[in-house]
């Protein structure tokens, strides 16, 4: 085969060929179209969830309607518990394999003004976006290939100093932090880590979380002029995740369509 040939072989093939993906998260919003990305690219996907048994079993239909693998599993990324389930349940359905990309999806968002803080709020946003990713890594590490992926869902708000959001933006920045480090102390095992930075992206908690009225503002400061939507996102984890990545490790990427620069 041509160099030529070689090179259009790589274009046209899945890129994730083979390769068992875990999205924590993936019933909604940008997990789910990470899910649906990486499944449509080749992977098999195990993608959990929090409550929301329909909306997961939505995606797993949806994947399976393109002739593809998924599987939804009901996991409180709090909870060391159903960490180490998920991780099972990967080996389970996809007949023992190991898990080649992790993606660190799963968030919630609160807004939180100085003199409204307290310590439940502190505990909800620390306990899912910082917690839960540590919980669900130390529990999938044994259980990776080596030469995978782990892509942390962090935020623009880690840079983005918006007022009232202090608690929401240092679990992004911890997240961030986390990613650089890990990527160090798991390079010798070629894992890459990254993490992955959506500008506001419409999703559920992008709906509930701004007021309609903050829309055209966000879409004012944005360089490209419009709300990013979860494909926008689930391109990038995916090239992430994909072999043309693999020198890329402790980077934060920004995909916001340049509402931070
Ligand atoms: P979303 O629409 O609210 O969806 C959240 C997803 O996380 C759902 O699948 C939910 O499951 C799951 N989840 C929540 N808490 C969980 C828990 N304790 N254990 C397991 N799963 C849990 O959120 P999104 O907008 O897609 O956000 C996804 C990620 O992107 C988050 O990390 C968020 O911080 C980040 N992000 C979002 C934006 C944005 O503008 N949307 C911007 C920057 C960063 P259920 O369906 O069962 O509730």
């Amino acid at each position: 085969m041509t160099a030529v040939q070689e090179q259009t072989k790589t274009v046209v093939s899945k890129r994730l060929e083979g390769k068992v993906a875990l999205v924590t998260g993936g019933s909604r919003g940008i997990g789910a179209a990470i899910a649906l990305k990486l499944a449509a690219e080749g992977a098999s996907v195990v993608l959990s969830y929090a409550s929301n048994k329909g909306a997961a079993e939505k995606v797993v239909a949806e994947i399976a309607a393109l002739g593809l693998k998924a599987v939804a599993v009901k996991a409180n990324v709090t909870s060391a518990q159903d960490s180490a389930t998920v991780v099972a349940e990967v080996a389970k359905a996809f007949g023992n394999a190991k898990i080649d990309i992790l993606v660190n999806n799963a968030g919630v968002f609160e807004m939180g003004p100085i003199d409204a803080i307290d310590a439940e709020q502190f505990d909800r946003l620390f306990d899912v976006n910082v917690k839960g990713v540590v919980a669900t890594t130390v529990a999938a590490l044994p259980q990776m290939n080596d030469g995978g992926r782990i892509i942390n869902i962090s935020s623009g708000a880690a840079d983005a100093t918006m007022a009232g959001a202090s608690l929401y933006s240092a679990t992004k920045s911890a997240l961030d932090t986390l990613s650089r480090i890990w990527a160090q102390d798991l390079g010798k095992r070629r894992i890459t880590v990254n993490s992955v930075s959506p500008g506001v992206t419409v999703t559920d908690m992008f709906k509930a979380g701004i007021p309609e009225e903050g829309h055209q503002y966000m879409i004012d400061k944005t360089a490209l002029g419009r709300l990013g939507q979860p494909e926008d996102i689930a391109d990038v984890v995916a090239f992430i995740a994909s072999d043309e990545a693999r020198w890329i490790t402790g980077q934060v990427i920004n995909v916001d369509g340049g509402i931070v620069i």
